[in-house]
């Protein structure tokens, strides 16, 4: 198994520089397609770090690099294409440099959002506004100002320049009827190619929004939508939650190909394992734990459809995908071995660029697949049933004097505050209590929705008294969180209810008697943490 490089970032940039000079100076179609394979891998890194700008100059540099794989008479390019292709590929070098701050910007309490050798992004905002006195503008900045943005105001006229690039730009209509926004716009995407850009409040036409997005702007919110909106897809961004490497298992008696196979898949950060014999496979695949199978078709004792229909009546394996690879070509044989239980049949030899893709936006949706029986869509927490499961886990290996909190956390009159602003400003003030929690709790934290405005969280090694001082440093602080809406920004609190292990020693005890504290604390008056006796 490949260990992870000290510098992953630094390492792809170098090698898509490398293996394109080695394509000018030989100009050989193999040497074409290992820069691709490089650019799709860095395109791959900055995606895993929701960089989209980054992404976006990426793959505008893929596409172009794409048309000329398909043809492998054009090669070696012509000047005319060369140049072309180096423009790109500067422009894309240029952005990595100026999108890539040189200090750390961080407040203290905060853990970092990635590892501190890879990439450090910038918390500038600009908002781009008609004048001073714009209410959503202002609203949306004290929003972004609370969660350790720095917020610059900006006019439609000014294009700044030589500045350290922003995360993102947001637009808000201008009223200058003399000015010409497109024009603008496009001005400030040349200004900053790495940055998010946002419009507010486009009409739900398509038109007007497919010149938008011409001019540059990636994404256009709707004039019904809450500006709010913003707010979150910003968090968003710079939530980089560095996934586990993806891990293939490579079934394979052929020891050259299964190299070949390999070397393809480490090229784009893919963790793989190769075995030469399928009687290993259960074994393996419960030592291993794949995210995909890449099965040959013709092996010695049983072949790879037998091996997947195998696997196919475990319950644990019946969603893994599974690529077949074969030279095989019978298109009624392929039919056979798809409805045999596999995923999809790839053709040996294999085109590199071709497997990394099809492995990773498989890979993609099986996890996004699993991450979604447990995660809450609205707030990224874990839902009620995994929170619960969770917490069960917890309770039962802390050990009986083991020490741990147990508080439930409910929204203060919530109720009338979709009634007065609806529900979708509802919704927001929830995300924003689920970011102030995570912002606030420890890696090893619990945090779950538990039902609509209601959240679960536990504290390992926390007592009752340290849990409640933590929990209404959070309080305070939520209760100054400016919520943004249409006419301006409201206020929330909310009330909490603590309990502790092993005072209460089961799972159930310790919901319960956190819930009994908080309708204590509603009682008393709300906007208040309440302990369990
Ligand atoms: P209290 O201070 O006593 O907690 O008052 P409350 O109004 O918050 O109490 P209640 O539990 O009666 O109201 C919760 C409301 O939350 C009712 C429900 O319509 C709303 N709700 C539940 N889930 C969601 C959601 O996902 N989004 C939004 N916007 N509202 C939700
Ligand atoms: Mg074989
Ligand atoms: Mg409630
Ligand atoms: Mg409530």
């Amino acid at each position: 198994m490949s260990t992870l490089p000290p510098h992953p970032f630094e390492d792809r940039l170098y090698a898509l520089r490398s293996r394109w000079e080695h394509y000018v100076a030989d100009g050989q179609l193999e040497q074409f397609i290992e820069f691709a394979v490089a650019l799709n891998s860095l395109a791959e890194h900055f995606s895993r770090l929701r960089l989209p700008g980054l992404v976006r100059l990426c793959e505008g540099l893929e596409n172009a690099v794409l048309k000329h794989i398909g043809d492998p008479s054009a090669h070696p390019l012509g000047p005319k294409e060369l140049v072309a292709l180096q423009r790109q590929l500067d422009a894309l070098f240029g952005s990595v440099s100026t999108s890539r701050p040189a200090a750390p910007v961080r407040r203290n309490d905060e853990r970092p959002s990635v590892r501190d050798n890879e990439w450090v992004k910038p918390r500038a905002v600009w908002v781009v506004t008609a004048g001073r006195e714009d209410e959503v503008a202002d609203a949306l900045s004290r929003q972004l100002r609370f969660f350790g943005f720095q917020v610059t105001l900006l006019s439609w006229r000014e294009v700044p320049s030589g500045h350290e690039m922003p995360l993102a730009v947001l637009f808000i209509p201008a009223r200058d009827a003399g000015l010409d926004e497109l024009q603008q716009i496009a001005a400030f995407r040349a200004a900053c190619p790495a940055s998010q850009l946002f419009y507010l409040g486009v009409a739900a036409v398509i038109d007007p929004i497919v010149a938008l997005m011409r001019a540059g702007i990636d994404v256009a919110i709707p004039a019904d939508e809450q500006p709010a909106m913003v707010v979150n897809r910003i968090l968003d961004l710079i939530q980089t939650e560095e996934q586990d490497k993806y891990r293939v298992l490579v079934v394979e008696d052929s020891r050259v190909a299964a190299t070949l196979i390999r070397r393809t898949l480490a090229e784009h950060g893919i963790d793989s394992h190769a075995i030469s014999d399928p009687g290993t496979l259960l074994e393996t695949l419960r030592d291993y734990r794949p995210d995909l199978i890449l099965m040959d078709m013709y092996m010695p004792r049983f072949n790879g459809v037998e091996a997947t229909r195998v696997l196919r009546q475990m319950s644990a394996y019946q969603t893994l995908p599974i690529v077949y690879l074969s030279g095989e070509s019978d298109t009624a044989m392929q039919v056979e071995a798809l409805r045999l239980g596999g995923d999809q049949f790839l053709i040996k030899p294999f085109n590199p660029v071709l497997l990394a893709a099809v492995v990773k936006t498989k890979i993609g949706r099986f996890r996004e697949m699993q991450r979604s029986t447990q995660v809450d869509g609205l707030t990224g927490l874990l839902n009620h049933s995994a929170a619960k499961a969770r917490l069960k886990a917890m309770t039962e290996g802390a050990g009986p004097d083991g020490r741990f909190t147990v508080a439930m956390l409910d929204i203060d009159h919530f109720k009338s505050i979709n009634d007065t602003y609806g529900h979708p400003v509802g919704d927001q003030v929830i995300r924003g209590l689920a970011w102030l929690l995570k912002a606030r709790l420890r890696e090893g934290d619990l945090i779950g929705r538990y039902g609509g405005e209601e959240f679960i969280v536990a504290l390992p090694g926390t007592d009752p008294a340290l849990a409640q001082s933590v929990l209404d440093r959070i309080r305070t602080d939520f209760a100054a969180l400016p919520h943004t809406h249409p006419g301006g920004a409201l206020y929330a609190t909310f009330s909490a209810g603590v309990s502790g292990h092993p005072a209460f020693d089961t799972a159930a005890a310790l919901t319960e008697a956190a819930d009994n504290a908080l309708l204590r604390a509603k009682s008393l008056g709300r906007n208040r943490v309440e302990t369990a006796d």
